[in-house]
């Protein structure tokens, strides 16, 4: 007999995978940002972008910036596992982010719009999917100028993009209304919490129990 097929077959961890859907500007950078800083299990989906930096962010940390030509080379070798054109840049999340967070033992994050999150629901049914959305127009109109960072033009097109946005909430499994953030902070922490007892995510935790049962029987 070969060895290969006497050793025990170790069933390899799946990371459950999260994503995450807002309309700019109703706070998710935030709320991803605290999530991230409580929850050690979590690793945060590093896209892929044709978008330029801003402010003071890294390539490698938020994101992976890259040129249009590089983009559609990598998109074009099946290199993501969805894709999207969002506000005139591309985004993509690299197959690699499910083995990477697999292999850490960690749960992934993902950061991606209402387009991306359907692709990714349809290639993986258990993933878990979150809307944040805002309490209001008027709140997310006052929240994306107190952010300072969008001219007149672009606040004016972001929120009409909100509005069509907004009318896919159907298609995630959770709506977070982002009113008071420590509230929406505790809420989203506990949706991850809640999904990674649920009994399908559970197996591999339940068999050794029932074994250390059935080797006292009798
Ligand atoms: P997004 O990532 O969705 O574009 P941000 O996280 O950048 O949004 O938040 C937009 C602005 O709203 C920021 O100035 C942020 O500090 C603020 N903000 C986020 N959540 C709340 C909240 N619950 N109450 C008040 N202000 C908030
Ligand atoms: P921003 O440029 O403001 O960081 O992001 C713009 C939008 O792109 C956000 O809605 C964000 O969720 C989305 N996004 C970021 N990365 C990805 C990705 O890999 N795929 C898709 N489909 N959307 C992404």
């Amino acid at each position: 007999m070969s060895r290969a097929i006497c050793e025990p077959t170790v069933a390899k961890r799946t990371a459950t995978v999260f994503i995450i859907s807002a309309p700019s500007g109703s706070g998710k950078s935030t709320l991803v940002a605290l999530l991230m800083s409580a929850d050690p299990r979590l690793r945060f989906s590093i896209s892929y972008t044709t978008r330029k930096p801003r402010g003071t962010e890294k390539n490698g940390e938020g994101y992976v910036f890259i040129g249009r030509e590089e983009f559609i080379a990598r998109r074009d070798n099946g290199e993501f596992l969805e894709w999207a054109e969002v506000f005139g840049n591309f985004y993509g999340t690299h197959r690699e982010v499910l083995d990477q967070a697999a292999a850490e033992g960690k749960d992934l994050l993902l950061d991606i719009d209402v387009q991306g999150a359907r692709k990714l629901k349809e290639s993986i049914p258990e993933a878990v999917t979150i809307f944040i959305l805002p309490p209001s127009r008027d709140i997310l109109e006052q929240r994306l100028r107190s952010r300072s960072e969008d001219s007149e033009e672009v606040i004016r097109r972001r929120l009409r993009e909100a509005e069509t946005e907004i009318r896919n909430y159907q298609q995630y499994d959770y709506v977070l209304v982002n009113s008071q953030l420590d509230e929406s902070a505790a809420i989203l922490a506990g949706i991850v919490k809640a999904e990674r007892v649920r009994r399908q995510r559970m197996e591999e935790k339940i068999r050794p129990i029932l074994e250390s049962f059935e080797s006292q029987a009798g």
